[in-house]
Order: C-alpha cells, then structure tokens, then sequence
C-alpha cells in the first residue's frame, strides 16, 4: 500500500469509529468501563415518557390535604450529568412540593456542620422496615431515629441545624436546597399551611424524641421547620441538578458551587440506598442498585455516583408512598443504559 493509500484507509477507519461512537448507547473504552454518550441517553429518557406517560397507576398522597388536589396527569423525566448536561422529556417544569425529598439535604447539612460520625452515631443509618411516620419504630430501637430519612430522624436532623432561633435554622436549611438546585426554590404556602395544621403525629414523634434526650432544639419548632422544608416546590429539573451535585462528588456541576465536602457524599449516599424507598428500599436496591430518594409530593431523585443522576416527578403514589411513574421510569432508564452501580 502506498502513502496514499495508507492515508486513505487510515481515514476510512476514522470515520467508522466515529460513526459507530455516535449511534451506539455507549461505547466501551479501553477500560471496559461504559461511556455513556448523550445522544443514547437522549433516546432512552424519551423512550421511558413514552413508555409510561399513559400509566395511570396509583393515587395522590391525601392525609395532607393539598396534595390530592396537584395534577395527577404531571410527568417530567430530567437527567443531568456530572459535566452538567441536561436531557429532559415530557413536563419538567411543573413543581410539586419536595417532601421527603428535602430529608437528604438537611441530612447533608448537619454532616456538613457536624461531621458524619455524629450523623450516624446521633440520628443512625439504618432502615426502620417500617413505614416512615412510624412511631413504634422509635420505641423498639431505644428511643432512635434510626435514620435521617424516617420522618423521626428528619425532624431530629433539622433541629440539630446549628442557628440562633428557628428563623435562622428554616434560612440556613432553604439556602443549602437553593445552592443544591442551584436555583431560588418557590415555597408551597398552600401546601405549608395545609401541613402544619394537620401534623400532629410528626409532632408526636419530636416529643418522644426529646423524652428521649435526642433533640438538639426545642421539638415543636423543629417540626414546624422540618414542615416548611417539605414544602418547597421542585420540578424534574430541579431534582436533577440537585441529584448531579451529588453524582459530582458535592460540587453544583451548574453553578460550580461546593455544597458538600466530598468525603460525606458516599455516606449519605449509603442511607439513600439503605432507607431513600421508605419500607421499600429493599426492593428498590435489588431492581437498580441506586440510592435515591422519593416524596409523598411525587419526586423522586436517584444517584448514579460519579457519572448523573435522575429526577423524576409524577405525583401518584404506590402504598409505600412512592411515586409509581417515577419509579418504572428510573428502572427502566438504568435497565437500558446499564447504570446499576454494581454492575459496572
Ligand atoms: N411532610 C411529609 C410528612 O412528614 C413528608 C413525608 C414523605 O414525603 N414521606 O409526613
């Protein structure tokens, strides 16, 4: 073969590397690691609206009122990567309220203040298996939480936000959410009022907390705090951006900005796959391998650690109280693009 000829094939070969990097999902690199490319994870969010936008399954939360009265019909798919890519199908900009959702970044903020150790040795990292307003659950592990994800340990979490009086504590945890989404978050005053006035098991819980000598403010504040921050509004674009500071070691891959020191992102990552599902983290965990966090409002927030992370938003629930649509959606994005941590 000739200079030419050399050149010729060389180009040839280029060009069919590059045609079939494109079109492919992904490519394996040297490594044997997968490289997910854009235009594959384009096809299956798309693929997954389509798919479940008709699915009708489960029912609004309704013991707090305003939340059975949100549009049921609302289905927005956002991913976000860790270089901060954003591929979106179907409605993301609809916000429901964050609910349990907003228990991970509390959790992330009393790690940030405290250090983890008190995280797990103070409030706990282990799943209740039971449902997450239990209260027996608090009695048959002496007087703990458990975890930080259980309405218990939420509430134990917010009043352990360090701050003057509760103004300071609702500022400081509204901040850190506003820095995680990167984006000034709407507060849900419907759904706030609706709460606070019809919480009195959440109630209930701080003050058997406090007998117990967990609390690290007074209980009923802390509850009326832990209320307001369930009450902030979140679309599917912004649960993925909160999702990717994570998926980005703790860095807003958006904004730039650190919102938690790297070494703490793995631990609260740990409970997300030990207790994000409720009662049904189990089950959650054996069907994709990710942590993740789900809301009564209809979010639903999944990790791939260190490449993106999902966020999801469909307000009907199953009994467990987590998102059905969100959750076939989620299973069925890291089915086909093969993200299951443990299998990578
Ligand atoms: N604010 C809700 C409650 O305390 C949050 C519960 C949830 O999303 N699971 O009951």
């Amino acid at each position: 073969m000739g200079a030419s000829g050399r050149r010729g094939f060389l180009a040839f070969f280029a060009m069919v590397l590059v045609l079939f990097s494109g079109s492919a999902l992904f490519a394996r690199d040297v490594s044997g690691l997968h490289t997910l490319s854009e235009t594959g994870i384009k096809q299956v969010v798309k693929e997954a609206y389509e798919k479940f936008k008709n699915d009708n399954s489960g029912k609004n939360a309704d013991y707090i009122k305003a939340l059975a009265k949100v549009d049921p019909k609302i289905f927005g798919i956002t991913v976000v990567t860790r270089d901060g890519k954003v591929i979106e199908a179907g409605d993301t900009k609809s916000a429901v309220s964050i609910q349990s959702i907003s228990k991970v970044f509390t959790a992330s903020l009393v790690m940030q203040e405290h250090g983890a150790k008190f995280l797990q040795e103070k409030i706990g990292a282990n799943a209740t298996g039971l449902p997450f307003n239990s209260i027996i659950a608090i009695e048959l592990h002496d007087g703990s939480a458990s975890n930080p994800f259980v309405n218990a340990g939420a509430i134990q979490a917010t009043s352990w936000v360090r701050a003057k009086d509760s103004k300071e504590r609702w500022a400081k945890i509204k901040k850190n959410m506003d820095d995680y989404a990167g984006n000034e978050l709407a507060f849900n005053e419907e759904v706030y009022i609706s709460e606070v006035n019809d919480n009195k098991r959440n109630q209930a819980i701080s003050k058997i907390l406090d007998a117990y000598g967990r609390m690290g403010s007074d209980p009923l504040e802390a509850t009326t705090v832990y209320t307001k921050q369930c009450s902030v509004n979140v679309n599917a674009h912004d649960l993925g951006v909160m999702g990717a500071t994570l998926a980005n070691h703790g860095v807003n891959p958006i904004t730039g900005k650190r919102v938690l020191k790297a070494a703490y992102v793995p631990k609260l990552l740990a409970v997300m796959a030990t207790a994000g599902l409720y009662d049904n983290a189990g089950d959650w965990l054996y069907e994709t391998g990710a942590p993740a966090k789900s809301g009564v409002g209809g979010g639903l927030l999944t990790v791939i650690p260190g490449k993106l992370a999902i966020g999801v938003v469909s307000p009907p629930l199953d009994k467990y109280g987590n998102s059905v649509r969100a959750q076939k959606a989620t299973i069925y994005i890291i089915e086909k693009l093969g993200l299951n941590p443990y299998a990578q």
